[in-house]
């Protein structure tokens, strides 16, 4: 077995996200940095995440452009979804992005190992033969895609999101287990191309973690566009059919279909990689760190999906960066992650920054809201889209605690509003900007010019 002969600054294992923020920022900050992946370099939001799921949504909204054409006077209609197409086009996407991120890495002189590596002791990390040292190491493995109890994934009829973006035919039905983030994006994916499609949720609300008004806008919007769904369902067991499988529910009700999709959320990959051995504390498998992503292992961190914080490919990113910045003696503030933005890109889209109105309740007694519907918004009625911006303040004038809004684009709209609650701003100080006409961020300008006692285009 051979080392490496002095230790780097940092040895990162695992290249999504967060361990590759965190290889690009420590190499800026001067920092000697190695990389090791076992895969692909961006993991599962370049090559089987964020990237892939949203060029498949975008030729969604095109099959849905086309179809609906004579709405806007234009002649169009769907001749059919040609999967090798969308998948050329998806493919090319993330292999451009690919190309870019591997350019980076090499111009950022960042050592990288492609291998399957597993810590060997606080400050090493071993790949086949040879061991990496470094005075502080990365923990960055990711997260799997979860199945439930009984409910075995084959790749074929029950299948996880890892082989739904691979599939090569528009399934004609599936039944899509969970109803968050994942789930509604792929169900608003198939619907799109054509499918039939039924989301089976346990909670008693599609993307459960939302403030409650916007799960129902959800809803409605996803019952207009006959995406059939059972809240407050538990799976009682999934098995195969001649021709497909078949969901059993804990309240009697069965469903038939082609496919089952298992989006039930995703577990941290730290199995069998040393971690425990090395003194690193953990829980259900996720590796424990303080709020500056340290673990109880002073040499070593850990940033992702592998930490129980929100998991998404931008909060990996910040984690990544509080780490390099750390290590290089930068001074670095905690992440406020109820502050992170979150989107779900179906269609409608979901967006929201801040504290559902529920948790403000909790954690502030009362607070003020005020929802702008869509109806209002001359964007909106243009793209004929439906949907609400909704606003919640601190009562007794104090500032916006919380964003959420329903509706096509508004997924683009959350950068304003991450700004506004990150700020603390009032909702009279929001009032008083103007927003660009007839754009969709009107809505928010709405909702605030309402919270500061002087609505303009709002009924009642
Ligand atoms: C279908 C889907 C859609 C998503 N859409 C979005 C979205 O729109 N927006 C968003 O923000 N987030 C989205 N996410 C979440 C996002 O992809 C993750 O939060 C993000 O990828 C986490 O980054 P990470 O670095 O922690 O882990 P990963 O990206 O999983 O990277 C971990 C890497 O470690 C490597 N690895 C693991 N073990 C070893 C080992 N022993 N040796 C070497 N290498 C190893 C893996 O190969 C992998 O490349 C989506 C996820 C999925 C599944």
């Amino acid at each position: 077995m051979s080392s490496s002969t002095s230790p780097a600054d940092l040895v990162i294992l695992g290249g999504g996200s967060g361990g590759y923020a965190a290889a690009l920022r420590a190499t800026e900050l001067g920092l000697s940095v190695v990389l090791i992946e076992k895969d692909k370099v961006g993991g599962t939001c370049l090559h089987r995440g964020c990237i892939p799921t949203k060029a498949l949504l975008h030729s969604g909204e095109i099959a849905d452009y086309a179809r609906e054409g004579e709405q806007f006077g234009v002649k169009t209609s769907l001749a059919g979804i040609d999967m090798d197409g969308v998948n050329a086009y998806k493919d090319g996407v993330v292999s451009k992005m690919w190309k870019g991120l591997q350019g980076l890495i090499k111009a950022h002189k960042i050592e990288y190992v492609e291998g399957e590596g597993r810590l060997v002791s606080p400050t090493a990390v071993q790949v086949g033969d040879r061991t990496y040292e470094g005075r502080h190491v990365l923990l960055a493995t990711g997260s799997y895609a979860r199945s439930l109890p009984g409910i075995e994934i084959d790749g074929t009829r029950v299948i996880t999101s890892d082989h739904a973006l691979q599939l090569d035919r528009v399934p004609t039905s599936v039944i899509v287990l969970g109803g968050g983030v994942i789930g509604c994006e792929f169900a608003s994916v198939w619907k799109s191309f054509g499918a039939d499609v039924t989301i089976v949720e346990a909670l008693p609300h599609l993307v459960p973690l939302e403030d409650e008004s916007s799960s129902k806008l959800l809803e409605r919007a996803f019952r207009r566009r006959k995406i059939e769904f059972s809240l407050g369902s538990r799976v009682s067991g999934v098995g195969t059919t001649d021709n497909g499988v078949r969901v059993d529910l804990e309240n009697g009700k069965n469903y038939e279909a082609e496919l089952v999709l298992v989006a039930v959320g995703r577990g941290p990959v730290s199995q069998g990689l040393g971690y425990e051995e090395a003194g690193v504390a953990m829980e259900r498998g996720y590796v424990l760190v303080d709020e500056y992503c340290q673990t109880n292992v002073p040499t070593i961190s850990a940033v992702g999906d592998l930490i129980p914080t929100l998991q998404l490919a931008h909060v990996g990113f910040g984690e990544g960066i509080l780490v390099a910045e750390r290590l290089a003696g930068l001074p670095v503030v905690p992440i406020d992650y109820a502050g992170v933005p979150r989107v779900t890109y179906s269609d409608p889209e979901v967006a929201s920054v801040g504290l559902t109105e529920a948790q403000a309740r909790e954690k502030y007694g009362e607070v003020e809201t005020a929802t702008y519907d869509l109806a209002g918004n001359g964007r909106a009625q243009i793209l004929k889209t439906a949907g609400a911006a909704k606003i919640i303040r601190q009562a007794n004038g104090g500032p916006v605690l919380g964003i959420h809004m329903v509706g096509a684009r508004v997924g683009d709209l959350v950068a304003e509003a991450q700004l506004i609650y990150n700020w603390e701003a009032l909702p009279e100080e929001v009032a008083q900007l103007i927003h660009p006409h007839p754009t969709l961020s009107e809505a928010v300008g709405e909702a605030a010019l309402v919270l500061a006692g002087k609505p303009l285009h709002a009924h009642g």
